[in-house]
């Protein structure tokens, strides 16, 4: 059906001049085993239906997805383990630590009225990295086999462009190769922006990569930038024992698309939890020379000047685009502003076989993003359509209660002039939370006033990370609040909480 993608026979005569095949007269060409010629080139620039650049989320399932549709397709990734941010220092050992330590936490402070007498408590943080270190070898090794699996050439190595068609590579174990694509994906990721002034040596000056391998914990820790990373590392290392002062420029915690209300609401229970918050205050200059590092702030609109005292600080003030190093101006391909790639609706860059997906280009940063798009990508490519739907992707911030959205919040309806409705239910008054001793927070459902379609969902509770999944399938499919209420909903869970929300906000909940 797509004959342009079928794989080529790959054992092919050598019919024109290449470099290394022996020309006896202008026109004769004798067929050579190349192999032997070869000086640290692992493959010559055999030809593929499509090569990936960068193997993490967005590449490796592009790859995956490309493998199982008959593509032949090759994966190029530098790290030396594929799985690219997600895997290997964002999302999976971030969690570990988050699930670990709130374990610890919980056992240290939480077990008395549970009738359960614990003595002895002690941390062994080396125990816990390991268990961290066990995870995400675990899974990057799994992606391993599934490439195997679904015939994924993986070549280890930094890509760069030599042309619109051909990847350079340079290998980690030496040497050089190239691989052409009809098709070529880039999946080069994001990395953690700096803040200007302070050096990151990720032991004092760390990012979340040096946040989440350290060998102690530290007595004082200050976070530049109260967004979800800022806060889950924070709260990592706030249970383990740290005093930790979250500084955020912004007037509320967890970024621009929390929920005003959700977000006063995390904030106090965080700070409940040991952790101190400086909102609306900048960070103006740092001094890391000394043993400690000193951080100057300032209230964001000018005036009051203090100097803040930290064994370590963690820069959390975003991350960006990562396409260094990628040779984009051998192929004129440029960047905008804000260092994203360009691309139009089917991620295909001003050169249509080029694509980019992922981090690098626009939209949220998160993993189920860049494997959304990663599928798309590929059936753009086998069968001329896609599917994302912007409008639904969730976010989730794994504290202790989790935070999980979907949609639109309170802001941004009233900015976009939409009427619209509220109807919340707090885990207080649901029976599967007061029975696990775990009540804080609540579900907020957002609808349109007239329609009651709904428009958002912001959940603060236990498991909420779970939960927006049926908020985000609600939202997908169009449904209404009504709709979700006249959803049964299995006794005792807490997402009866979430039907619950759902009646407040077309008639009246049962149990509030
Ligand atoms: C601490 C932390 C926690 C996070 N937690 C979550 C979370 O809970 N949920 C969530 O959804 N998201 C989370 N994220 C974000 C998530 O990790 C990213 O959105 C996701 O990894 C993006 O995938 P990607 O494939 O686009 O890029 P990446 O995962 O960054 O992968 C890009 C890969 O390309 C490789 N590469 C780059 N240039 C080249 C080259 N020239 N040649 C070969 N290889 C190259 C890199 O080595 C890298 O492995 C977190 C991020 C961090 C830092």
């Amino acid at each position: 059906m797509f004959k342009h993608l079928l794989p080529k026979a790959t054992s092919r005569p050598l019919l024109r001049p290449a470099s290394n095949t022996f020309r006896a007269s202008p026109s004769t060409f004798y067929l050579v085993d190349r192999s032997q010629y070869r000086r640290g080139y692992a493959t010559e620039a055999e030809e593929k239906d499509l090569v990936i650049i960068g193997g993490g989320v967005a590449g490796y399932v592009a790859a995956i997805k490309a493998g199982q549709a008959g593509l032949k397709v090759a994966c190029i990734e530098k790290r030396g383990t594929l799985g690219g941010t997600c895997l290997n220092v964002g999302c999976i050992p971030s969690k570990s630590l988050l699930n670990n330590s709130h374990l610890y936490h919980q056992i240290l402070h939480d077990t008395k009225n549970r009738g359960i007498d614990v003595e002895g408590v002690k941390l062994n943080l080396e125990q816990m990295m390991k268990a961290k270190d066990t995870s995400v070898a675990g899974l990057t090794k799994g992606v391993e086999f599934l490439f195997k699996k679904n015939n994924v050439e993986y070549i280890k190595g930094t890509g760069a462009f030599a042309d619109e068609h051909t990847i350079a590579v340079n290998l980690i174990d030496g040497g050089e190769t190239s691989v052409r694509g009809k098709n070529i994906i880039i999946a080069t990721g994001s990395e953690a922006t700096p803040f200007p002034g302070l050096n990151i040596d990720e032991k004092k000056v760390v990012t979340s990569t040096g946040a989440i391998a350290m060998t102690k914990v530290p007595k004082k820790m200050v976070v530049i930038g109260g967004g979800i990373i800022g806060l889950e590392m924070g709260s990592v290392w706030s249970r383990l024992g740290a005093e930790v002062t979250v500084v955020e420029f912004l007037g509320q915690i967890g970024g621009p698309g929390m929920d005003a209300e959700i977000s006063k609401a995390i904030q106090k229970t965080l700070q409940k939890q040991g952790m101190k918050f400086k909102l609306n205050t900048k960070v103006m200059s740092g001094d890391d020379s000394g043993e400690s590092v000193k951080i100057a702030v300032e209230a964001a609109k000018g005036g009051k000047e203090e100097t803040l005292d930290a064994d370590v600080v963690l820069v959390a003030i975003g991350r960006r685009p990562y396409t260094a190093g990628l040779g984009l101006e051998n192929i004129g391909l440029e960047t905008d502003n804000r260092g994203r790639l360009v691309i139009d609706q089917e991620y295909r860059t001003k050169l249509p076989h080029i694509r980019v997906i992922g981090d690098c280009t626009f939209g949220p940063m998160l993993a189920h993003k860049a494997e959304e798009e990663a599928v798309a990508a590929i059936e753009y490519i086998t069968k001329n359509y896609g599917h994302v739907n912007y409008g639904a992707i969730p976010s989730v911030m794994y504290t202790h209660p989790e935070v999980a959205w979907v949609g639109q919040n309170e802001a941004e309806l009233k900015e976009a002039g939409i009427k619209y409705k509220v109807g919340s239910f707090p885990f207080t008054a649901n029976s599967r939370a007061k029975t696990n001793l775990d009540t804080e927070g609540m579900v907020k459902f957002l609808c349109d006033a007239e329609t009651d379609r709904i428009l958002g969902i912001h959940i603060m509770g236990p498991n909420a990370g779970e939960m927006i999944a049926e908020g985000t399938l609600a939202l997908e499919y169009g449904a209404s609040a009504e709709d979700v209420a006249r959803t049964c909903h299995a006794h005792p869970t807490l997402a009866e909480a979430f039907k619950e929300a759902a009646m407040a906000t077309y008639d009246k909940a049962v149990h509030y």
